[in-house]
């Protein structure tokens, strides 16, 4: 057998291994998919070459496989790394199969798509990091979205390979609002087309950007973990995790030096600990920009649910759940010399934004309110925007048919005025006793009690909506972290029309943009 499985680099000559090269240049025949071949022939124009198309992998590996037998001197060519998605253990496996000696295979490493587009985004794969095939050809599509699944809560960055195909156009949306599940809208993600080759392009966007970017086979998507920035235009994730450095300046025996001075100059600026208020998505996120600045940072949650996801994410800040009363707010500003206090609530929540206001007015802190983006618009006749739900109620009640609420429990008493709640009215709350106790009481009939935390998809929602016969969603509008997006398109699907609880747009306070900048520059 002398068969080289070679991994020939993303394109160029240059990208190529001396060994890889070495290895053509000895092979009488060089096999492989047409584009590859396509890659190496100018290299070696005299070789005999045999090529076939895409998903012919099984035929051709034979062939080589098959040749390599017989006595002629033969590469099997793959992009990249021969053992990344690649051909070598289908050469394995098709020598076992035809009573061959496998173990004579050589295996010609290459420069794998992560790294040699990782490369040229700047340095996003510097520490641990996942890679995930999209194609579903030979994995089937639920386990593909179980490992996203995983990857995403693990917040390694992830690198994407086979993100579309012509059949499957929405595999890269799919898996960017998994991704969303457990990151930031705003993680920093990257992607390249055609590494090493003609048209090389390399751009740099966000994660919700991403989840509408077309992508094609050409391209490999890297998506950023919680600690990746955007550096001058690269892409690039430090080495370690500031929680884990010694920023007292006792030796930075755990990090680069460059990172350790980094941190002590942004302390330097900045004040005191910081205070944060809100179980948001926004909240988390100011969590964790404000614990990698070296802030020491607070969060306070309104529930237990919210302390719970809060601290699945942020291992270094210390978390307070439960709705604290306004004198308890004050004496903790005044016991523990916060600097600031930033107030990421949601909008729905005006009773917590009146007691941090009057608290900072007592004590004199700066207050920092972060305006959410609340999605309002025209009404027509698919979608109405209401500004309480008693008027949701109230215009409902004029109405028949079954109508889901994914408005939380709060508003229970509210939804208890609805007419025929027993027959009409179905709720998803999240899985805590205190919500159940509330819908039960509001009326809703067990059967129509729905207890799981969210987000959800599109589909999720779809079959949520199906099973329980709606005609009616009543929703928050809650931003694009909130799952509205998913909500009303699977309403669309269905023909439900949907009735949106919006409050008046706030107009105060600083945009989320900003106040991740300012906490970065240590400005707070
Ligand atoms: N063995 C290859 C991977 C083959 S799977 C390797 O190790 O790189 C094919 C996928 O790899 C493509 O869909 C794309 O996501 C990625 N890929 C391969 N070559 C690439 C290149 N030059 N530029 C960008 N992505 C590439």
């Amino acid at each position: 057998m002398k068969l080289s499985i070679v991994g020939i680099g993303p394109g160029s000559a240059g990208g190529m291994t001396l060994e890889a090269r070495e290895r053509l240049s000895e092979s009488e025949l060089i096999v492989g998919y047409g584009l590859y071949v396509d890659l190496v022939k100018d290299l070696f124009p005299e070789k005999e070459y045999y090529t076939s198309g895409m998903r012919k992998e099984t035929e051709r590996v034979r062939f080589a496989v098959e040749k390599a037998a017989a006595g002629t001197r033969t590469a099997l060519v793959c992009s990249g790394d021969s053992g990344v998605y690649g051909m070598a253990s289908l050469a394995f496996e098709t020598a076992e199969a035809l009573g061959l000696e496998a173990g004579d295979i050589e295996v010609i490493p290459g420069v794998t798509a992560a790294l040699s587009c990782g490369a040229l985004l700047g340095s996003p794969l510097s520490c641990d990091f996942a890679v995930i095939s999209l194609s579903d050809l030979l994995v089937p599509w639920e386990r593909i979205e179980k490992r996203l699944a995983c990857v995403a809560e693990s917040d390694m960055p992830l690198v994407l390979y086979n993100p579309s195909s012509k059949k499957r156009r929405d595999h890269l949306k799919k898996a960017c609002r998994i991704m969303m599940g457990s990151r930031s809208p705003r993680t920093v993600c990257g992607i390249v087309r055609n590494a090493g080759r003609e048209g090389q392009s390399a751009e740099l966007m966000s994660l919700e950007e991403l989840a509408d970017y077309e992508a094609d086979m050409l391209t490999t998507v890297i998506i950023g973990g919680s600690s990746t920035r955007n550096i001058c235009g690269r892409m690039v994730t430090p080495r370690g995790y500031s929680g884990k450095y010694d920023i007292a300046g006792k030796g930075g025996q755990n990090g680069s030096g460059e990172e350790e001075n980094e941190k002590t100059d942004r302390i330097s600026r900045g004040g005191g600990p910081l205070l944060i208020f809100g179980g948001t998505s926004e909240g988390r996120e100011l969590a964790l920009r404000a614990e990698r600045a070296g802030y020491e940072t607070w969060l306070s949650t309104a529930t237990e649910y919210g302390r719970e996801t809060a601290q699945a994410h942020l291992k270094g800040v210390k978390i307070l759940a439960g709705k604290l009363p306004e004198d308890e707010i004050e004496s903790l500003i005044r016991n523990r010399g916060f600097s600031c206090v930033i107030d990421a609530t949601h909008p729905y929540a005006g009773h917590i934004s009146g007691s941090l206001e009057q608290a900072a007015e007592n004590t004199g802190i700066k207050l920092v309110r972060v305006r959410r983006k609340i999605q309002t618009g025209p009404t027509d006749e698919e979608v109405m925007f209401f500004s309480t739900m008693d008027e949701i109620i109230d215009f409902l009640n004029g109405t028949e048919g079954g109508v889901f609420f994914s408005t939380g429990s709060n508003a229970a008493e509210s939804y208890s005025r609805l007419i025929d709640m027993e027959e009409r009215g179905c709720v998803r709350i999240l899985p805590s006793a205190e919500a159940l106790e509330k819908v039960k009481k509001a009326g809703f009939s067990s059967r129509n009690i729905m207890c799981m935390q969210g987000p959800f998809s599109e589909e999720m929602n779809e079959a949520c909506f199906s099973f329980f016969n709606v005609r009616w969603l009543v929703t928050k509008s809650s931003g694009r972290a909130g799952g509205f997006d998913e909500k009303i398109s699977a309403a669309r699907r269905l023909g439900i029309k949907v009735l949106v609880l919006a409050p008046p747009q706030e107009t105060e306070g600083i945009a989320m943009e900003e106040a991740l900048k300012m906490i970065g520059e240590g400005r707070l």
